[in-house]
């Protein structure tokens, strides 16, 4: 089995996730996927996955984008944490896209969140990232996704084909725990809401803290019975 990435032809069959054990250090597998996929570019929400694998990103090597889907209804503390992050890791670069500027941009209906979340979250989050992709055309994802994240989460391996684009996940196999351990040993700007429970933070409408027990990702969409904004749904939408 064949896939054409760019102008290679890569053969998944090559790598098999077994080709790094779960304890790899995520370095090491960042340092292969920049061997692997010139042009390999990191989409992030700056949660503490992301902020993690920002950090050790930058010591692999990676000197290339942070795409950031400003959707208009982020909280204050995200937008603060970003440019923070920008500030501390100037060696990277920063994008930012607009999805609207606020609730009542008109870009969505102002309450399309409420009566309709998959349709503004494909408006608002999965279209913009999908445009600046389908522009910038590169081969893989750098993707901080954890198996320990949410139960729909618990098979993400190292390395994810079968999609439009190969995902890239070095922190498949870390923690919460670790991820905590690792922030606070390197004192990484971690949102501060993630202090207050909130484990997983999206956008202010559909985010809420977690109850001790629940799944990382329990405080997203609670209630309105979704779990996935749709980006990396399957691992196949990007
Ligand atoms: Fe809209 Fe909520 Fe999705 Fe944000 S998380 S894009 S507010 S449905």
């Amino acid at each position: 089995m064949t896939a054409e990435i760019g102008r290679e032809i890569w053969t998944p069959d090559a790598f098999t996730p077994e080709t790094f054990a779960p304890g790899t250090d995520p370095r090491e597998v960042i340092r292969w996927a920049l061997g692997e996929f010139p042009g390999l570019l990191m989409p992030s929400a700056f949660n503490l996955n992301g902020v993690v694998l920002l950090d050790l990103a930058a010591q692999a090597g990676y000197r290339g984008e942070v795409v950031f889907v400003d959707t208009g209804y982020h909280f204050p503390e995200t937008l603060a944490t970003r440019d923070t992050l920008a500030a501390r890791y100037p060696e990277l670069t920063f994008v930012t896209l607009n999805a609207g500027a606020s609730p009542d941009d008109g870009q969505t209906p102002p309450d399309l969140y409420a009566a309709d979340p998959d349709a503004c979250c494909a408006a608002r989050k999965v279209e913009p990232l999908q445009r600046y992709l389908n522009q910038k055309n590169p081969p893989a994802l750098l993707n901080a996704r954890s198996r320990d994240q949410a139960s729909t989460r618990a098979d993400i391996p190292f390395v994810e084909t079968g999609g439009r684009r190969v995902k890239v996940n070095p922190l498949a196999h870390w923690t919460r725990e670790a991820l905590e351990a690792y922030a606070a040993a390197h004192e990484l700007p971690v949102n501060p809401l993630y202090h207050d429970g909130f484990l997983s933070i999206g956008c202010w409408p559909c985010t809420r803290a977690v109850k001790p027990g629940e799944d990382a990702r329990a405080g997203r969409w609670a209630g309105k019975g979704k779990t996935e904004c749709g980006l990396w749904q399957g691992g196949n939408s990007l």
